[in-house]
């Protein structure tokens, strides 16, 4: 229910005991560490703050703590504060702990911190909501002892990987041995069947730690109160069917998406990146990105590149040094590129395809690449961000998966949905060209997946609109955290 100044006209809830109740309705959201995960969560405060008149603060992992994400808090509007939890000891995991596992760990052993945070934000403020992401629902402990009225888990990734956490705990029990070796594609509910080895990559070593960390956030989902998911139903619309109807003992599940990060406009100063875009022909280059954090082996680097130049299209490639001395995401918490990327490409490239090609080292203002006019395709590592991203552009994809839920993602993408054509495991240089060119400009599957990819765009802007079905679903929220009110 929204009246453009906040208090919803229902409400007449007593508040929390100091806070009045004419003060702004507010929520308390943990950010897990990751800008995919803060970017999303970020956005939905804005959506809150302008539609319904709420104040939120988001709270981040002191691991978190980086120029880049000090700078996008500080670009926030004032009704989105944040508050970085302290640090906490994380020096006994063992060297080379999954990137999950810190989180997880870091966010179970911050609950005593987090509860005197969420008291203290009780007393200030008309404490309405908490809400935890993706790796955080032990934070709900603290919620609970705080005396926090409700608790909502933001999964930022989509309905796919939401249905697979759910039923994580009876995974464990129903699959004996390792996802990779399941004979069948596993099926779940309105879900599209997804090969074992493409999994949940943190799901295939059950010996390492972070196997049970993935069971146990499954289990722990289940307290929340309702789940808002950051998808849309066009998108996924066999889970969506499943996930939108009650089920005994699963939290309602509330598809908000897709909250992408809003253009910020030119402000940012001139861009290499943009002024070459600039002078490209409409729909004719193919980005190529990897995310916040991923980078190639470099056998598959140099692949690539000479996929790209046999492909005969423009493309705007974002390179980082090759991941084969470190793990494949060894950038998540830092995305610049650890040596000279250029060092690792093939001899000549750059020169050869100085007319058609742009390679820029690290990081490029992908929002603004992929609003582009030049821009016809983005090769992508399928992280769920840069998915809703391509979406909301109208950009078809090339299907590239590297990590986390990015394999599944892919599947969902090029046999489900149809909004993406993958690139063949081998990652030879002739289909890498093959599947450029058929998203490109191929007049069979590629025509298809543009037209798919279109529809999705149009189908994800209705759905963000006043009374469209994400923003009907978020006033349904608010009017709950207002309206119900203890
Ligand atoms: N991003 C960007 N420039 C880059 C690489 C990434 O702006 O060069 C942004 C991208 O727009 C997206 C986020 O970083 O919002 C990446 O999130 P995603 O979920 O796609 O992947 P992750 O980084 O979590 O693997």
């Amino acid at each position: 229910m929204e009246n453009g100044n906040g208090a919803s006209p229902c409400c007449n809830g007593n508040g929390n005991g100091a806070a009045a109740a004419a003060a702004p309705p507010h929520v308390a959201m943990l950010v897990t560490p990751g800008m995919g995960h803060l970017i999303p969560l970020a956005e939905l405060a804005k959506r809150l703050a302008r539609r319904h008149g709420a104040a939120a603060t988001l709270l981040t992992f002191a691991s978190a703590a980086s120029a880049t994400q000090r700078a996008f808090l500080a670009s926030l509007p004032p009704a989105v504060t944040s508050l970085a939890l302290p640090p906490v000891d994380l020096s006994d995991l063992p060297r080379g702990a999954a990137i999950e596992t810190l989180m997880s760990e870091e966010c179970a052993r911050s609950v005593p911190a987090l509860t005197d945070i969420l008291r203290d934000l009780r007393r200030r403020t008309r404490l309405v909501a908490f809400v935890a992401d993706l790796f955080g629902a032990d934070s709900f402990d603290a919620a609970r002892a705080a005396g926090v009225a409700r608790l909502y888990l933001f999964f930022p990734s989509n309905l796919h990987a939401l249905t697979l956490f759910l039923h994580l705990p009876e995974l464990d029990a129903a699959v004996p041995g390792e996802f990779r070796d399941l004979a069948e594609p596993l099926r779940l509910p309105g879900c599209v069947p997804i090969p074992g080895p493409d999994v949940l990559m943190p799901l295939q070593d059950k010996s390492n730690p972070c196997y049970r960390w993935m069971v146990h956030h499954g289990a722990k989902y289940r307290e929340a109160d309702a789940i808002l998911v950051n998808s849309f139903d066009a998108a996924e619309p066999g889970p969506a069917k499943i996930l939108r109807q009650p089920a005994p003992g699963r939290p309602a599940v509330f598809p908000v998406g897709p909250l992408i990060q809003a253009d910020r406009g030119g402000s940012d100063g001139p861009c290499p990146c943009l002024e070459w875009l600039d002078r490209q022909p409409a729909r004719s280059v193919i980005f190529v990105s990897f995310g916040s954090g991923g980078a190639l082996p470099a056998e598959q680097m140099r692949e690539l590149a000479l996929g790209l130049e046999l492909s005969g299209q423009r493309f705007l490639w974002v390179v980082r040094s090759p991941s084969d001395e470190g793990a494949v995401n060894d950038n998540y918490y830092d995305a610049e590129s650890k040596k000279d990327p250029f060092a690792y490409l093939p001899e000549g490239f750059v020169d050869r395809t100085r007319d058609v090609g742009l390679v820029v080292p690290s990081w490029a203002p992908q929002i603004k690449v992929l609003a582009h006019g030049a821009t016809g395709g983005f090769l992508t590592h399928c992280g769920w961000n840069s998915v809703l991203e391509s979406l909301v552009y109208g950009v078809p994809m090339v299907a590239w998966p590297l990590y986390a839920e990015q394999r599944q993602n892919a599947v969902m993408l090029s046999e489900g949905v149809g909004a993406a054509i993958r690139v063949p495991e081998s990652k030879g240089r002739e289909k890498i060209a093959a599947a450029v060119r058929e998203v490109m400009e191929g007049e069979g599957r590629g025509a298809t997946v543009r037209a798919k990819v279109a529809e999705l765009q149009k189908a994800a802007a209705e759905g963000l609109q006043e009374g469209g079905a994400a923003a009907a679903a978020l006033a349904e929220v608010v009017e709950k955290w207002t309206c119900e009110e203890n």
